[in-house]
């Protein structure tokens, strides 16, 4: 990648203007005569280097520059930006890090590099020296709110949860605004790693804590349902699920199939028919109605799902719908006609294949399986569950 006219010109300008060099030719009084002479010359020369593609030289040009004249600092940190945005992030760091060395820097200028420096060490991936860099920057309330911002990308980048809770909770001080919802998220990232270590009671501690922060955690009540049915306590499980249809109807199919399991482990078919066909009812959706299809197959035999399967087509048409359909009359289709069903119903799950998923509602992207935090555009709590190109 090159430097852009634009990018160049707008370097040029504020270095021409700090430099002095106007003032300097209207008023010698004003300036030392030295820089006065000297800096434009060393400057239009670094230029020169940058536009032949020597930003090695053209950095050893700048820094000179900057020995002479510490007015400079904004257009080295312009550079430094521009040196990590073009992905050299060595050379930005060799211009911060020269920065910070300079002891003419006031405050803020110093800040502002070590908060440049701490961006450089963070794309760099190098965590460790990032997080010391913008820990001392919240330390002393200096670009405080950035500074936290980049700790919580650090600590959810290295999974320490804890630690991005405890940023978190300063952020939301110092910014006035709740973030109760992705802290509900990172006490979920904790209760499902309690969980992978078989610490039931430590997750359900975690779980406890998300729903405290955040009561329409979706996440929490499927974690809470799928931790109780494993411990074989399906009434409680039904309960954390049944949470779900206040919190957010749009989740109450990730859980239809465990919810069934549970009410059957329990023997209360009357149980799971009533909620399915209740939900179905307040809020449709694909996943119920196959759930409840699969229910009344089993109470009321095949041509009973088949007629409320029908039934549901003709009001909410869905591929779903008629693959469960052709299922259906699968098992009682005559020799004659069976690879034809075989052959729709394969065309049918292909399309249904490319439908389905998770959408981000934030910034579009779609994915097969459900992220809790959105993998393009890092948001909590935006990817929503889809059918055949609607929300289901
Ligand atoms: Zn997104």
């Amino acid at each position: 990648m090159e430097l852009g006219a634009h990018d160049l010109l707008w370097l040029l300008l504020p270095l021409a203007a700090a430099s002095g060099w106007w003032v300097a030719r209207l008023d010698h009084r004003l300036r030392p005569a030295k820089a006065a002479r000297d800096f434009p010359s060393a400057y239009f020369k670094g230029l020169n280097f940058l536009l032949n593609e020597q930003p090695d030289k053209a950095i050893e040009v700048f820094i000179k520059v900057l020995e002479v004249d510490s007015e400079t600092v904004e257009t080295h940190l312009a550079l430094g930006n521009l040196f990590r945005r073009r992905g050299e992030v060595e050379r930005a760091i060799r211009i911060h890090q020269n920065l910070i060395a300079r002891p003419t820097l006031d405050k803020e200028q110093r800040s502002q590099a070590l908060l440049e420096l701490g961006q450089d060490y963070l794309k760099a991936g190098l965590f460790d020296r990032a997080e010391n860099l913008f820990l001392e920057l919240a330390e002393y309330r200096l670009h405080n709110q950035q500074a936290l911002r980049f700790l919580m990308q650090i600590y959810q980048q290295e999974k320490e949860w804890e630690q991005a809770i405890a940023t978190c909770r300063k952020l939301a001080r110092a910014t006035g605004t709740a973030f109760d919802d992705v802290i509900a998220q990172y006490y979920c990232e904790l209760a499902e790693q309690a969980v992978t270590a078989k610490d039931v009671n430590g997750a359900h501690g975690f779980i406890k804590q998300a729903l405290a922060a955040d009561r329409q955690c979706v996440r929490a009540s499927i974690l809470l349902g799928r931790l109780e049915a494993m411990q074989g306590r399906h009434r409680e499980a039904i309960k954390a699920w049944k949470r779900i249809e206040e919190q957010d109807a749009h989740y109450l199919g990730e859980v239809a199939d465990q919810m069934a399991a549970s009410f059957q482990a329990l023997g209360d078919e009357d149980g799971l028919y009533d909620f399915l066909q209740a939900a179905l009812q307040a809020h449709g959706g694909v996943a119920m109605m196959l759930a409840l299809a699969a229910v009344i197959k089993q109470r009321q035999g095949i041509g009973a799902a088949e007629e409320f399967v029908v039934d549901w087509l003709h009001r909410e048409p869905s591929v779903h719908g008629l693959q469960y359909l052709i299922d259906l009359n699968l098992a009682e289709a005559d020799l004659s006609v069976r690879d034809d069903l075989v052959l729709l119903r394969d065309i049918i799950g292909e399309l249904i294949e490319q439908q389905r998923g998770y959408i981000c509602r934030q910034c579009g992207f779609k994915g097969k399986s459900l992220h809790w935090q959105c993998p393009s555009c890092k948001r909590w709590n935006a990817m929503k569950p889809f059918f055949g190109g609607a929300l289901d």
